[in-house]
Formats: C-alpha cells, sequence, structure tokens
C-alpha cells in the first residue's frame, strides 16, 4: 500500500482563496474590512520571521494588517495597555500575541486579557472552555488546520479510533476535543503513555503532535490509517545541511498509511491559513454577519 500524500499546501490555498472571497463579499456588502493585529515582544529571529509573514499573508487575503513591536524589556503593564487599547479597537477583529514571551511576562495572563472573541489563537481560557464543553469558540489554528484535512478526507469521523500524541495546551488538547467533538473515539498519550506502539497500532487516526524527529516508525501505523503529521523537527542531512521531519517516520508510514500529511507542506500551511480563516470568522462574528461555509468548527 502506498498512501495518499494529503496535500496542505493545496488545501491551504483552497482555504486562503475562501478566505479572500469573503473578505471581499464583507468589502462589499457590508462595509467592513476584518482586521488582524499582530503583536510581538522582543527579537526573537524567528518569531519576527513568522509576524512578518503572517501580516503579508493578511493583507494578500484583503484584510487589514496592524503590526506592534515592543521592545523585550517591555513591561507587563505596557503589553496589557497594548491588549487593551486593541479590544477596544473596531478596526481589529483578531489580536494574536506571538509567543514565547520574554521570561518576565506571563503568558496565561497576557493571554487572557484579550477579548475571547478577538481571540484567534485560541488560547484563551475562555474559548478553551467553550471548546471543551461544545460550545460556539475560537479554535487553535494548528488543530483547526488538522480536522479540516481529517475532514476533508474522511467525511464523517464518527466512530473512527484516534490517537493524539501529545497533550499540549496549543496543539494535543485541542486536538483531542475536536476530534470527540466528531465523535472519535479518542486517546491522547505522552511522554508517560505506557505502550505508545499498541496505542498507535489500533488507531485509524494518528495525529503526532510532540517535536521529536521520527519518533512514531512507520512499522507501528495500523494498515489504511491517516496520518497527520504536526511536528517540525530539523535534523542534521549530512555535509553541514539540515532539513525538516516530522515525528513520524515519513517513508515506512507511507507504506502502510492510506493518508498521510508531509513534513514540510502538510499541516504548516495549514495553520496560517486557518489564522486568516478564524480572523474572518471573528470579523463575522463580532459584526453580528453570517460566517463564511467551512471555515469553522
Ligand atoms: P510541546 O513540547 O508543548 O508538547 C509535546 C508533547 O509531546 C507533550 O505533551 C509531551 O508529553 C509529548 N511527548 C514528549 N515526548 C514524548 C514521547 N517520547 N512519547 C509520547 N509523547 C511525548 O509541543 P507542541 O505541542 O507545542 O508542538 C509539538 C510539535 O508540533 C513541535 O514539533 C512543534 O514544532 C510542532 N508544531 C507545528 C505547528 C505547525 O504549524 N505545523 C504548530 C505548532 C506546533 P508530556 O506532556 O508528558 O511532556
Amino acid at each position: 500500500m502506498t498512501a495518499e500524500i494529503i496535500d496542505g499546501k493545496g488545501f491551504a490555498a483552497k482555504v486562503t482563496d475562501r478566505v479572500a472571497d469573503h473578505v471581499s463579499r464583507l468589502k462589499t456588502d457590508h462595509g467592513v474590512t476584518p482586521g488582524l493585529a499582530v503583536v510581538l515582544v522582543g527579537e526573537d529571529p524567528a518569531s519576527q520571521v513568522y509576524v512578518s509573514s503572517k501580516g503579508k499573508r493578511t493583507k494578500e487575503s484583503g484584510m487589514a494588517s496592524f503590526e506592534h513591536r515592543l521592545d523585550a524589556a517591555a513591561s507587563e503593564m505596557d503589553l496589557l495597555n497594548l491588549i487593551e487599547r486593541l479590544n477596544g479597537d473596531p478596526a481589529v477583529h483578531g489580536i494574536l500575541v506571538q509567543l514565547p514571551l520574554p521570561g518576565h511576562l506571563d503568558d496565561a495572563k497576557v493571554i487572557n486579557a484579550i477579548a475571547p472573541e478577538k481571540d484567534v489563537d485560541g488560547f484563551h481560557v475562555s474559548n478553551v472552555g467553550l471548546l471543551g464543553t461544545g460550545q460556539k469558540s475560537m479554535v487553535p489554528c494548528t488543530p483547526l488546520g488538522c480536522l479540516m484535512m481529517l475532514r476533508e478526507r474522511h467525511g464523517s469521523l464518527s466512530g473512527l479510533d484516534a490517537v493524539v500524541i501529545g497533550r499540549s495546551n496549543i496543539v494535543g488538547k485541542p486536538m483531542a476535543q475536536l476530534l470527540l467533538g466528531d465523535s472519535c473515539t479518542v486517546t491522547v498519550a505522552h511522554s508517560r503513555t505506557k505502550d505508545l506502539p499498541e496505542v498507535v497500532r489500533r488507531a485509524d487516526i494518528v495525529v503526532a503532535a510532540v517535536g521529536r524527529p521520527e519518533i512514531v516508525p512507520g512499522g507501528w501505523i495500523k494498515e489504511g490509517a491517516t496520518v497527520i503529521d504536526v511536528g517540525i523537527n530539523r535534523v542534521d542531512a549530512g555535509g553541514g545541511k539540515t532539513r525538516l521531519v516530522g515525528d513520524v517516520e515519513f517513508d515506512g508510514a507511507r507504506r502502510r498509511a492510506g493518508a498521510i500529511t508531509p513534513v514540510p507542506g502538510g499541516v504548516g500551511p495549514m495553520t496560517i491559513a486557518c489564522l486568516l480563516a478564524n480572523t474572518v470568522t471573528a470579523c463575522c462574528r463580532i459584526n453580528g454577519l453570517p460566517e463564511p461555509e467551512g471555515l469553522a468548527v
């Protein structure tokens, strides 16, 4: 068996097109332009790249992009004041604070200061609670993208056996909630799980979000299973070069799975597409306008 490669890049392009269409309709029909504010504290090089790319993609889809860069030494009060201003700004429908924050700032306090309806990352405790109780919420971008790909492949996920490897607040836990919401039987595995191979072997759906290169050998994958590899790991490729690999051993898994996401080109592109989707969704909800089809849970 050779698995179908799930084209995250192609799917993300379709999602982005749908976002751009809806943005254009919001402008012409309602005179509303969705706006995303991204806040970066400090000069972490990787974060700077992410923030610039988010701003660029936001503008390309027709939305307004607001970038706020604070000095690494910014105080908690500076940051909370900025968030309060953005919460009250009618041109801003989504607020994203780029993580990680410098060590002197409390991530949870800062995230929970964002107005929940503008929390496009879905990390605010209110959104976590709403998702956990099956109510309409802002959903974290990476798990939302994974769910969209799974629904596209399977249609209904009802009754499928799913394992999520990883229990972080940004990927593993919300992913498990979403799969439960779609009536999967969900197992959440983590570093203390006793028999990970056995847990993976019985799963129709494997979502790996660990951050360890190829920790899941292909031989563990059940024949025909769908594998969503969230992990992004840089490994030595020899000759002083590096390459990206996922948490799943791709070549081996490809021989057993029914479908698998590649790294890169799988979950990564869907994450940013879902950020754009969440911004449009937030804008519609804030303005009491109909939401675009298929871009939210
Ligand atoms: P975290 O480090 O927050 O969480 C990792 C999880 O993996 C933890 O729950 C940990 O368990 C679990 N784990 C660690 N070792 C093992 C093991 N040996 N067996 C089973 N489980 C284990 O990572 P994130 O959730 O933030 O990210 C996971 C990966 O996804 C990373 O590679 C990250 O770069 C990538 N990522 C990719 C995104 C994308 O857009 N494609 C977006 C976000 C993340 P425990 O809780 O017990 O410590």
